[in-house]
């Protein structure tokens, strides 16, 4: 594969808001997490389904939202220094010789640990596409569905449809540096923040991008390169847009994903744990949070981090067995607070 391996204590499979709690939770044992996400920024479903509504149940926080908690659990894991490896699946699991377990995503990131765990939720977040005839042809070399590298436009004309947060950032954070760029709707409100909608319909006023009202009805290009892109609009004109890449940002659906086939035993879509160790049927993976299913399971925030702080203590005995495991309260332990670099407050 010729790719660099990656050696960590802990493999976490989601960066929801369980997920990032169980870096805090193993950091405070000493143990070292990568953290793995097919979305472009950590927060699962806090970010991607709710990031402004409040939460009323997290414990001595009488209301947070989806982002304030979000933010909290980076700051709050970010002694521990963790490794995210973003916009890309956990693909593939595979045990080694040595009884540690190898995770490969879709971005060819290898992974070696003693730990897995698996924190995702109800699935991965994958965008819904569009149902245009000729997709298949142009989706390799044509068509993104998430922005990894804005360099990548730079002077291209673009296509962007949708009208949610996602195609309305990204018309206006790419307009500065893309070609032309086109923002296609199928209607003339905008379901993203009122904010961003504002910026680019300012932008479109300036002249510095189109938005057009209607739907794309042809694709067109040679060799999966697209070269125009056909838009009929809600008053039945007919436009041909120049278009290097399209980027259809049509919401976002959940899947279990590869995770599914890995060979752990599942009850519908959720995974099967001990509930006092939240080990699943192979030794050394872990699943805890939404994605995880025992008798008393309840589907919380707040029971997630419960399960993260027992988690990473079975997880610690079981992979590091002679290492002696810091106990106590974050309040007194000395050793605790060094590794929060708080000793000497
Ligand atoms: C509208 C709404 C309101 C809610 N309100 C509350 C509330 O008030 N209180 C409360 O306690 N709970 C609430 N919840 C539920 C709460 O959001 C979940 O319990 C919580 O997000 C579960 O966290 P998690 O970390 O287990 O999973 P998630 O937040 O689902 O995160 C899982 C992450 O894993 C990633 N992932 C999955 N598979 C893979 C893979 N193979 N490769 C890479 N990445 C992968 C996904 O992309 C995702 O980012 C609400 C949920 C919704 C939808």
């Amino acid at each position: 594969m010729g790719h660099k391996i990656a050696t960590t204590d802990m493999i976490i499979i989601g960066t929801g808001p369980v997920g990032l709690f169980a870096v805090f939770e193993a950091g405070l044992l000493g143990l070292k997490c990568h953290l793995i996400d097919n979305l472009d920024r950590a927060g699962g479903q806090c970010i991607e389904l709710y990031p402004e509504k409040p939460i009323y149940d997290i414990p001595s926080r009488p209301a947070v939202t989806g982002q304030e908690l979000v933010d909290d659990l980076m700051q709050q894991a970010s002694p521990f220094d963790p490794t995210f490896h973003l916009s890309q699946q956990a693909e593939s699991l595979k045990k080694l010789d040595n009884g540690h377990w190898r995770v490969t995503t879709t971005r060819e990131h290898v992974i070696d640990a003693p730990i897995v765990v698996v924190a995702a939720g109800a699935g991965s977040f994958v965008a819904k596409k569009p149902p245009y005839k000729k997709l298949a042809e142009f989706e390799e070399k044509s068509i993104d569905y998430a922005v990894h590298k804005m360099e990548k436009y730079k002077g291209k004309n673009l296509v962007i449809v949708g009208g949610g947060d996602s195609a309305l950032d990204w018309a206006v954070n790419l307009a500065p540096i893309a070609g032309r760029i086109t923002l296609v709707h199928r209607r003339e409100e905008f379901r993203g923040a009122y904010d961003t909608a504002q910026q680019m319909l300012a932008l479109a006023a300036k002249g510095i991008l189109d938005v057009e009202y209607g739907n794309v009805t042809d694709l067109v290009g040679v060799d999966g390169q697209l070269a125009n892109v056909e838009i009929t609009t809600l008053k039945g004109e007919v436009l041909n847009v120049a278009c290097d890449y399209m980027l259809p940002f049509m919401g976002l659906k959940v899947k279990l994903g590869p995770i599914a086939e890995w060979g752990l035993n599942l009850d519908r879509k959720n995974v099967e744990v001990n509930p006092e160790t939240f080990e699943t049927t192979q030794e050394g993976i872990y699943a805890i949070g939404d994605v995880c299913i025992y008798p008393s399971k309840i589907k919380l925030i707040l029971t997630g981090f419960y399960e993260a702080a027992v988690m990473v203590r079975a997880a610690f005995k079981y992979a590091f067995p002679d290492r002696k495991m810091a106990g106590g309260y974050t309040t007194t332990n000395t050793v605790i607070q060094e590794r929060l670099g708080v000793a000497d407050k």
